[in-house]
């Protein structure tokens, strides 16, 4: 049986029945809501042509990761070799994750919008971050399986009553059609925050801090999964999941978040 794609609107598998049919209806609600809303930038309220989406001077400002990368951290290295590179830290510590790739560097506009989307869900940041994440996944995300979330501690989930990272991998998985298993990995414990640990606090922070529910280990076992985070601050987070995902089975765990700290693997 293939596996269910979560769907946040309705929770069922969209079928290709379904697609078609809602397809024409969406592009028909889009072209209604243009009159009555004007596209406008999603951070400075400009007029823009498009939904969802930035005005030039902000895009501008978000500092997206561009090649050549180092294939296992996903961070930008000083020059091409023109194949797949590893970076010193990447060597000295590799992480339990395989490859891990983000969108851009947390800091300025990118900050402000991914802070603003925590504790405000809308639509139209989702749909862009939703892009966003497909591109910079792109190479990841062809041979995926699965998407799963970096689960919240349950008291985080409170006070931002919705888990970003879920919405984020349900978002991706719907634009580039892969399924989504959303309570594939669970928080056992609340952590501390990562930031100001060090890196051995941090992984030891996060040691035994996820696992597996029985339920969810046929759908994990075998699969190459990628794993959704809003932003990855040392690296230990992703490779804590992702070692309790491989012990569980998983075949690979990539990484796939919003941002990166940019100094997280030195
Ligand atoms: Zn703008």
């Amino acid at each position: 049986m293939p596996e269910a794609v979560f769907d946040d609107d309705c929770a069922e598998a969209p079928s290709a029945w379904g697609v078609r049919r809602l397809r024409p209806l969406t592009q028909i609600g889009r072209a209604a809501l243009d009159v009555v809303l004007p596209p406008l930038c999603l951070s400075c309220q400009t007029r823009i042509t498009a939904h969802d989406a930035l005005c030039p001077a902000c895009w501008r400002q978000i500092n997206f990761i561009r090649p050549p990368l180092c294939d296992r951290m996903g961070l930008p290295m000083p020059f091409d070799i023109g194949g797949p590179m590893l970076s010193a830290a990447a060597i000295a510590d590799p992480p339990d994750f395989d490859r891990a790739r983000a969108v851009a560097r947390f800091d300025g506009l990118m900050r402000e919008l991914i802070h603003a989307f925590k504790f405000h869900d809308s639509h139209n940041a989702r749909r862009l971050f939703g892009r966003w994440l497909v591109e910079a996944g792109q190479e990841i995300l062809k041979d995926a399986d699965l998407l799963v979330a970096v689960p919240l501690a349950r008291w985080r989930l409170i006070s931002r009553r919705f888990n970003q990272a879920q919405i984020l991998a349900i978002e991706t998985g719907k634009q580039a059609h892969k399924p989504v298993r959303p309570f594939a990995l669970v928080r056992t414990r609340a952590t501390a925050h990562q930031i100001g640990l060090t890196r051995a606090q941090r992984s030891r922070n996060v040691a035994g801090a996820f696992r597996v529910p029985p339920s969810e280990l046929p759908a994990v076992s075998g699969k190459a999964i990628v794993l959704i985070d809003d932003v990855v601050t040392s690296g230990a987070t992703a490779s804590a999941a992702a070692a309790v995902l491989k012990r569980a089975g998983a075949r690979r765990v990539d990484v796939l978040a919003l941002a990166i700290v940019s100094d997280a693997h030195s």
